[in-house]
């Protein structure tokens, strides 16, 4: 067990490190946080603040040297970072699968020796493959890079000839390959959040449902609807890949519901803008479970302690200064919950904060989420 006292290293300093921290702080763990130097939302809650590339190796040797135990909070750390912290300390989840969930035809092809269902799809690393992946799947198809897509990057969509000859440019600006999907029908998409810990004890929190708006994650409802089936499902997928991954520590798996069936559409090792909701929604936080996790110590309930609840993410918009947070007030009359990531800049579609709503019914919570949200503006300051 690595007990508190001990030093918990962060790779990466976005909102999911600073959400990580304050459990870790709250329970008496010292943070180590290794960021590239600027607007790092982590960087203000550690102890121990490395400002350097990722890339930057000796950085890497200097976090693994000061932590007991490293984790990241975004998949694409490094190979090369990842397998230096390795050799030094623990890094949970490890570093095998981290590198299955930074390519997506490594992925699904893990995906498929465990017999989990995904959407249709194939590797292509030239224009011929790509060209013959497009006829065999039809239109419309999905070109999805193989590596370092986030939040909808990197994707294009096949539907006609003249979307086709812009994909076949795109392909071409990229090296480290493809995957190329036909596009599956879905009535709704779900994530699990699955949590392991180092004895192998497994607890997942129940399905959440999520809408999605340009590529990126709009509203979380909690519980999601859908068919007991599908939902028992999802969570029995979780499950498997968590123990077939040797998870230590929180994942995320995203699938596509369509009545009993589901299918994975992607994994992420590590905590998850869906399950931000469990900090107020659950007995036990995502970020507070995989603290537990990757020091050893037993789990925590994933119960929820509402009927309902829901959270809307608060982006940037085109104003791209400073920004100020207005209408708060109006939110938490409203009964809803404010996050914000301490984020000095904004841009479009970056994740400045979220709001969180518990209610009796998802609906309700979905209710009074999206009305705190309306209330909420970002204005240059
Ligand atoms: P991803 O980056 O793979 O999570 O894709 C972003 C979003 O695009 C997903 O949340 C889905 O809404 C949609 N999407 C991705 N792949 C497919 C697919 N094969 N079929 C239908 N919709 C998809």
């Amino acid at each position: 067990m690595i007990l508190p006292g001990s030093t918990i290293g962060i790779l990466g300093g976005g909102q999911l490190g600073r959400m990580l921290a304050m459990p870790a702080r709250q329970m008496g763990y010292g943070v180590a946080v290794l960021a590239p130097s600027g607007d790092a939302p982590a960087l203000g809650l550690a102890d121990h603040a490395i400002r350097a590339s990722f890339e930057d190796l000796d950085a890497a040797r200097q976090l693994a040297q000061m932590a007991d135990v490293v984790t990241y909070e975004f998949e694409n750390v490094p190979a090369q970072a990842a397998r230096i912290v390795e050799e030094r300390t623990p890094l949970r989840p490890n570093s095998r699968l981290l590198a299955l969930t930074q390519d997506r035809n490594e992925e699904h092809a893990f995906l498929d020796r465990l017999g989990i269902a995904t959407a249709p799809g194939c590797a292509a690393h030239t224009l011929v493959e790509f060209d013959a992946a497009v006829v065999r799947f039809g239109m419309p198809t999905r070109m999805k890079s193989a590596r370092g897509g986030y939040d909808g990057g990197g994707q294009h969509r096949i539907v006609d000839a003249p979307s086709h000859a812009a994909g076949r440019d795109k392909f071409l600006t990229i090296s480290d390959g493809w995957r190329i999907e036909a596009e599956v029908p879905f009535e709704r998409e779900v994530s699990v959040v699955v949590a392991r810990s180092v004895a192998g004890e497994i607890r997942t929190w129940a399905p959440f449902e999520n809408e999605h708006r340009g590529g990126i994650l709009h509203l979380t409802r909690w519980p999601a609807r859908g068919s007991e089936r599908s939902l028992a499902r999802a969570v029995e997928v979780a499950r498997t890949i968590a123990q077939a991954g040797e998870l230590v520590g929180v994942m995320c798996v995203e699938l596509f519901v369509e009545g009993d069936d589901v299918r994975v559409n992607e994994l992420a090792p590590r905590v998850h803008n869906s399950g931000h909701l469990t900090v107020e929604a659950a007995e036990t936080s995502q970020f507070e479970q995989h603290i537990r996790a990757i020091c050893g110590l037993p789990l925590g309930s994933a119960a929820p302690v509402s009927g309902g609840a829901a959270m809307v993410n608060l982006l940037g918009g085109t104003d791209q200064r400073r920004v100020r947070l207005h209408g708060v007030g109006e939110a938490l009359a409203l009964g809803a919950h404010v996050h914000l990531y301490g984020k000095e800049r904004s841009r479009p579609g970056r994740k400045m904060g979220h709001v969180t709503a518990l209610a009796g019914s998802g609906d309700e919570a979905v209710r009074i989420a999206l009305a705190a949200a309306g209330s909420l503006s970002l204005v240059g300051a």
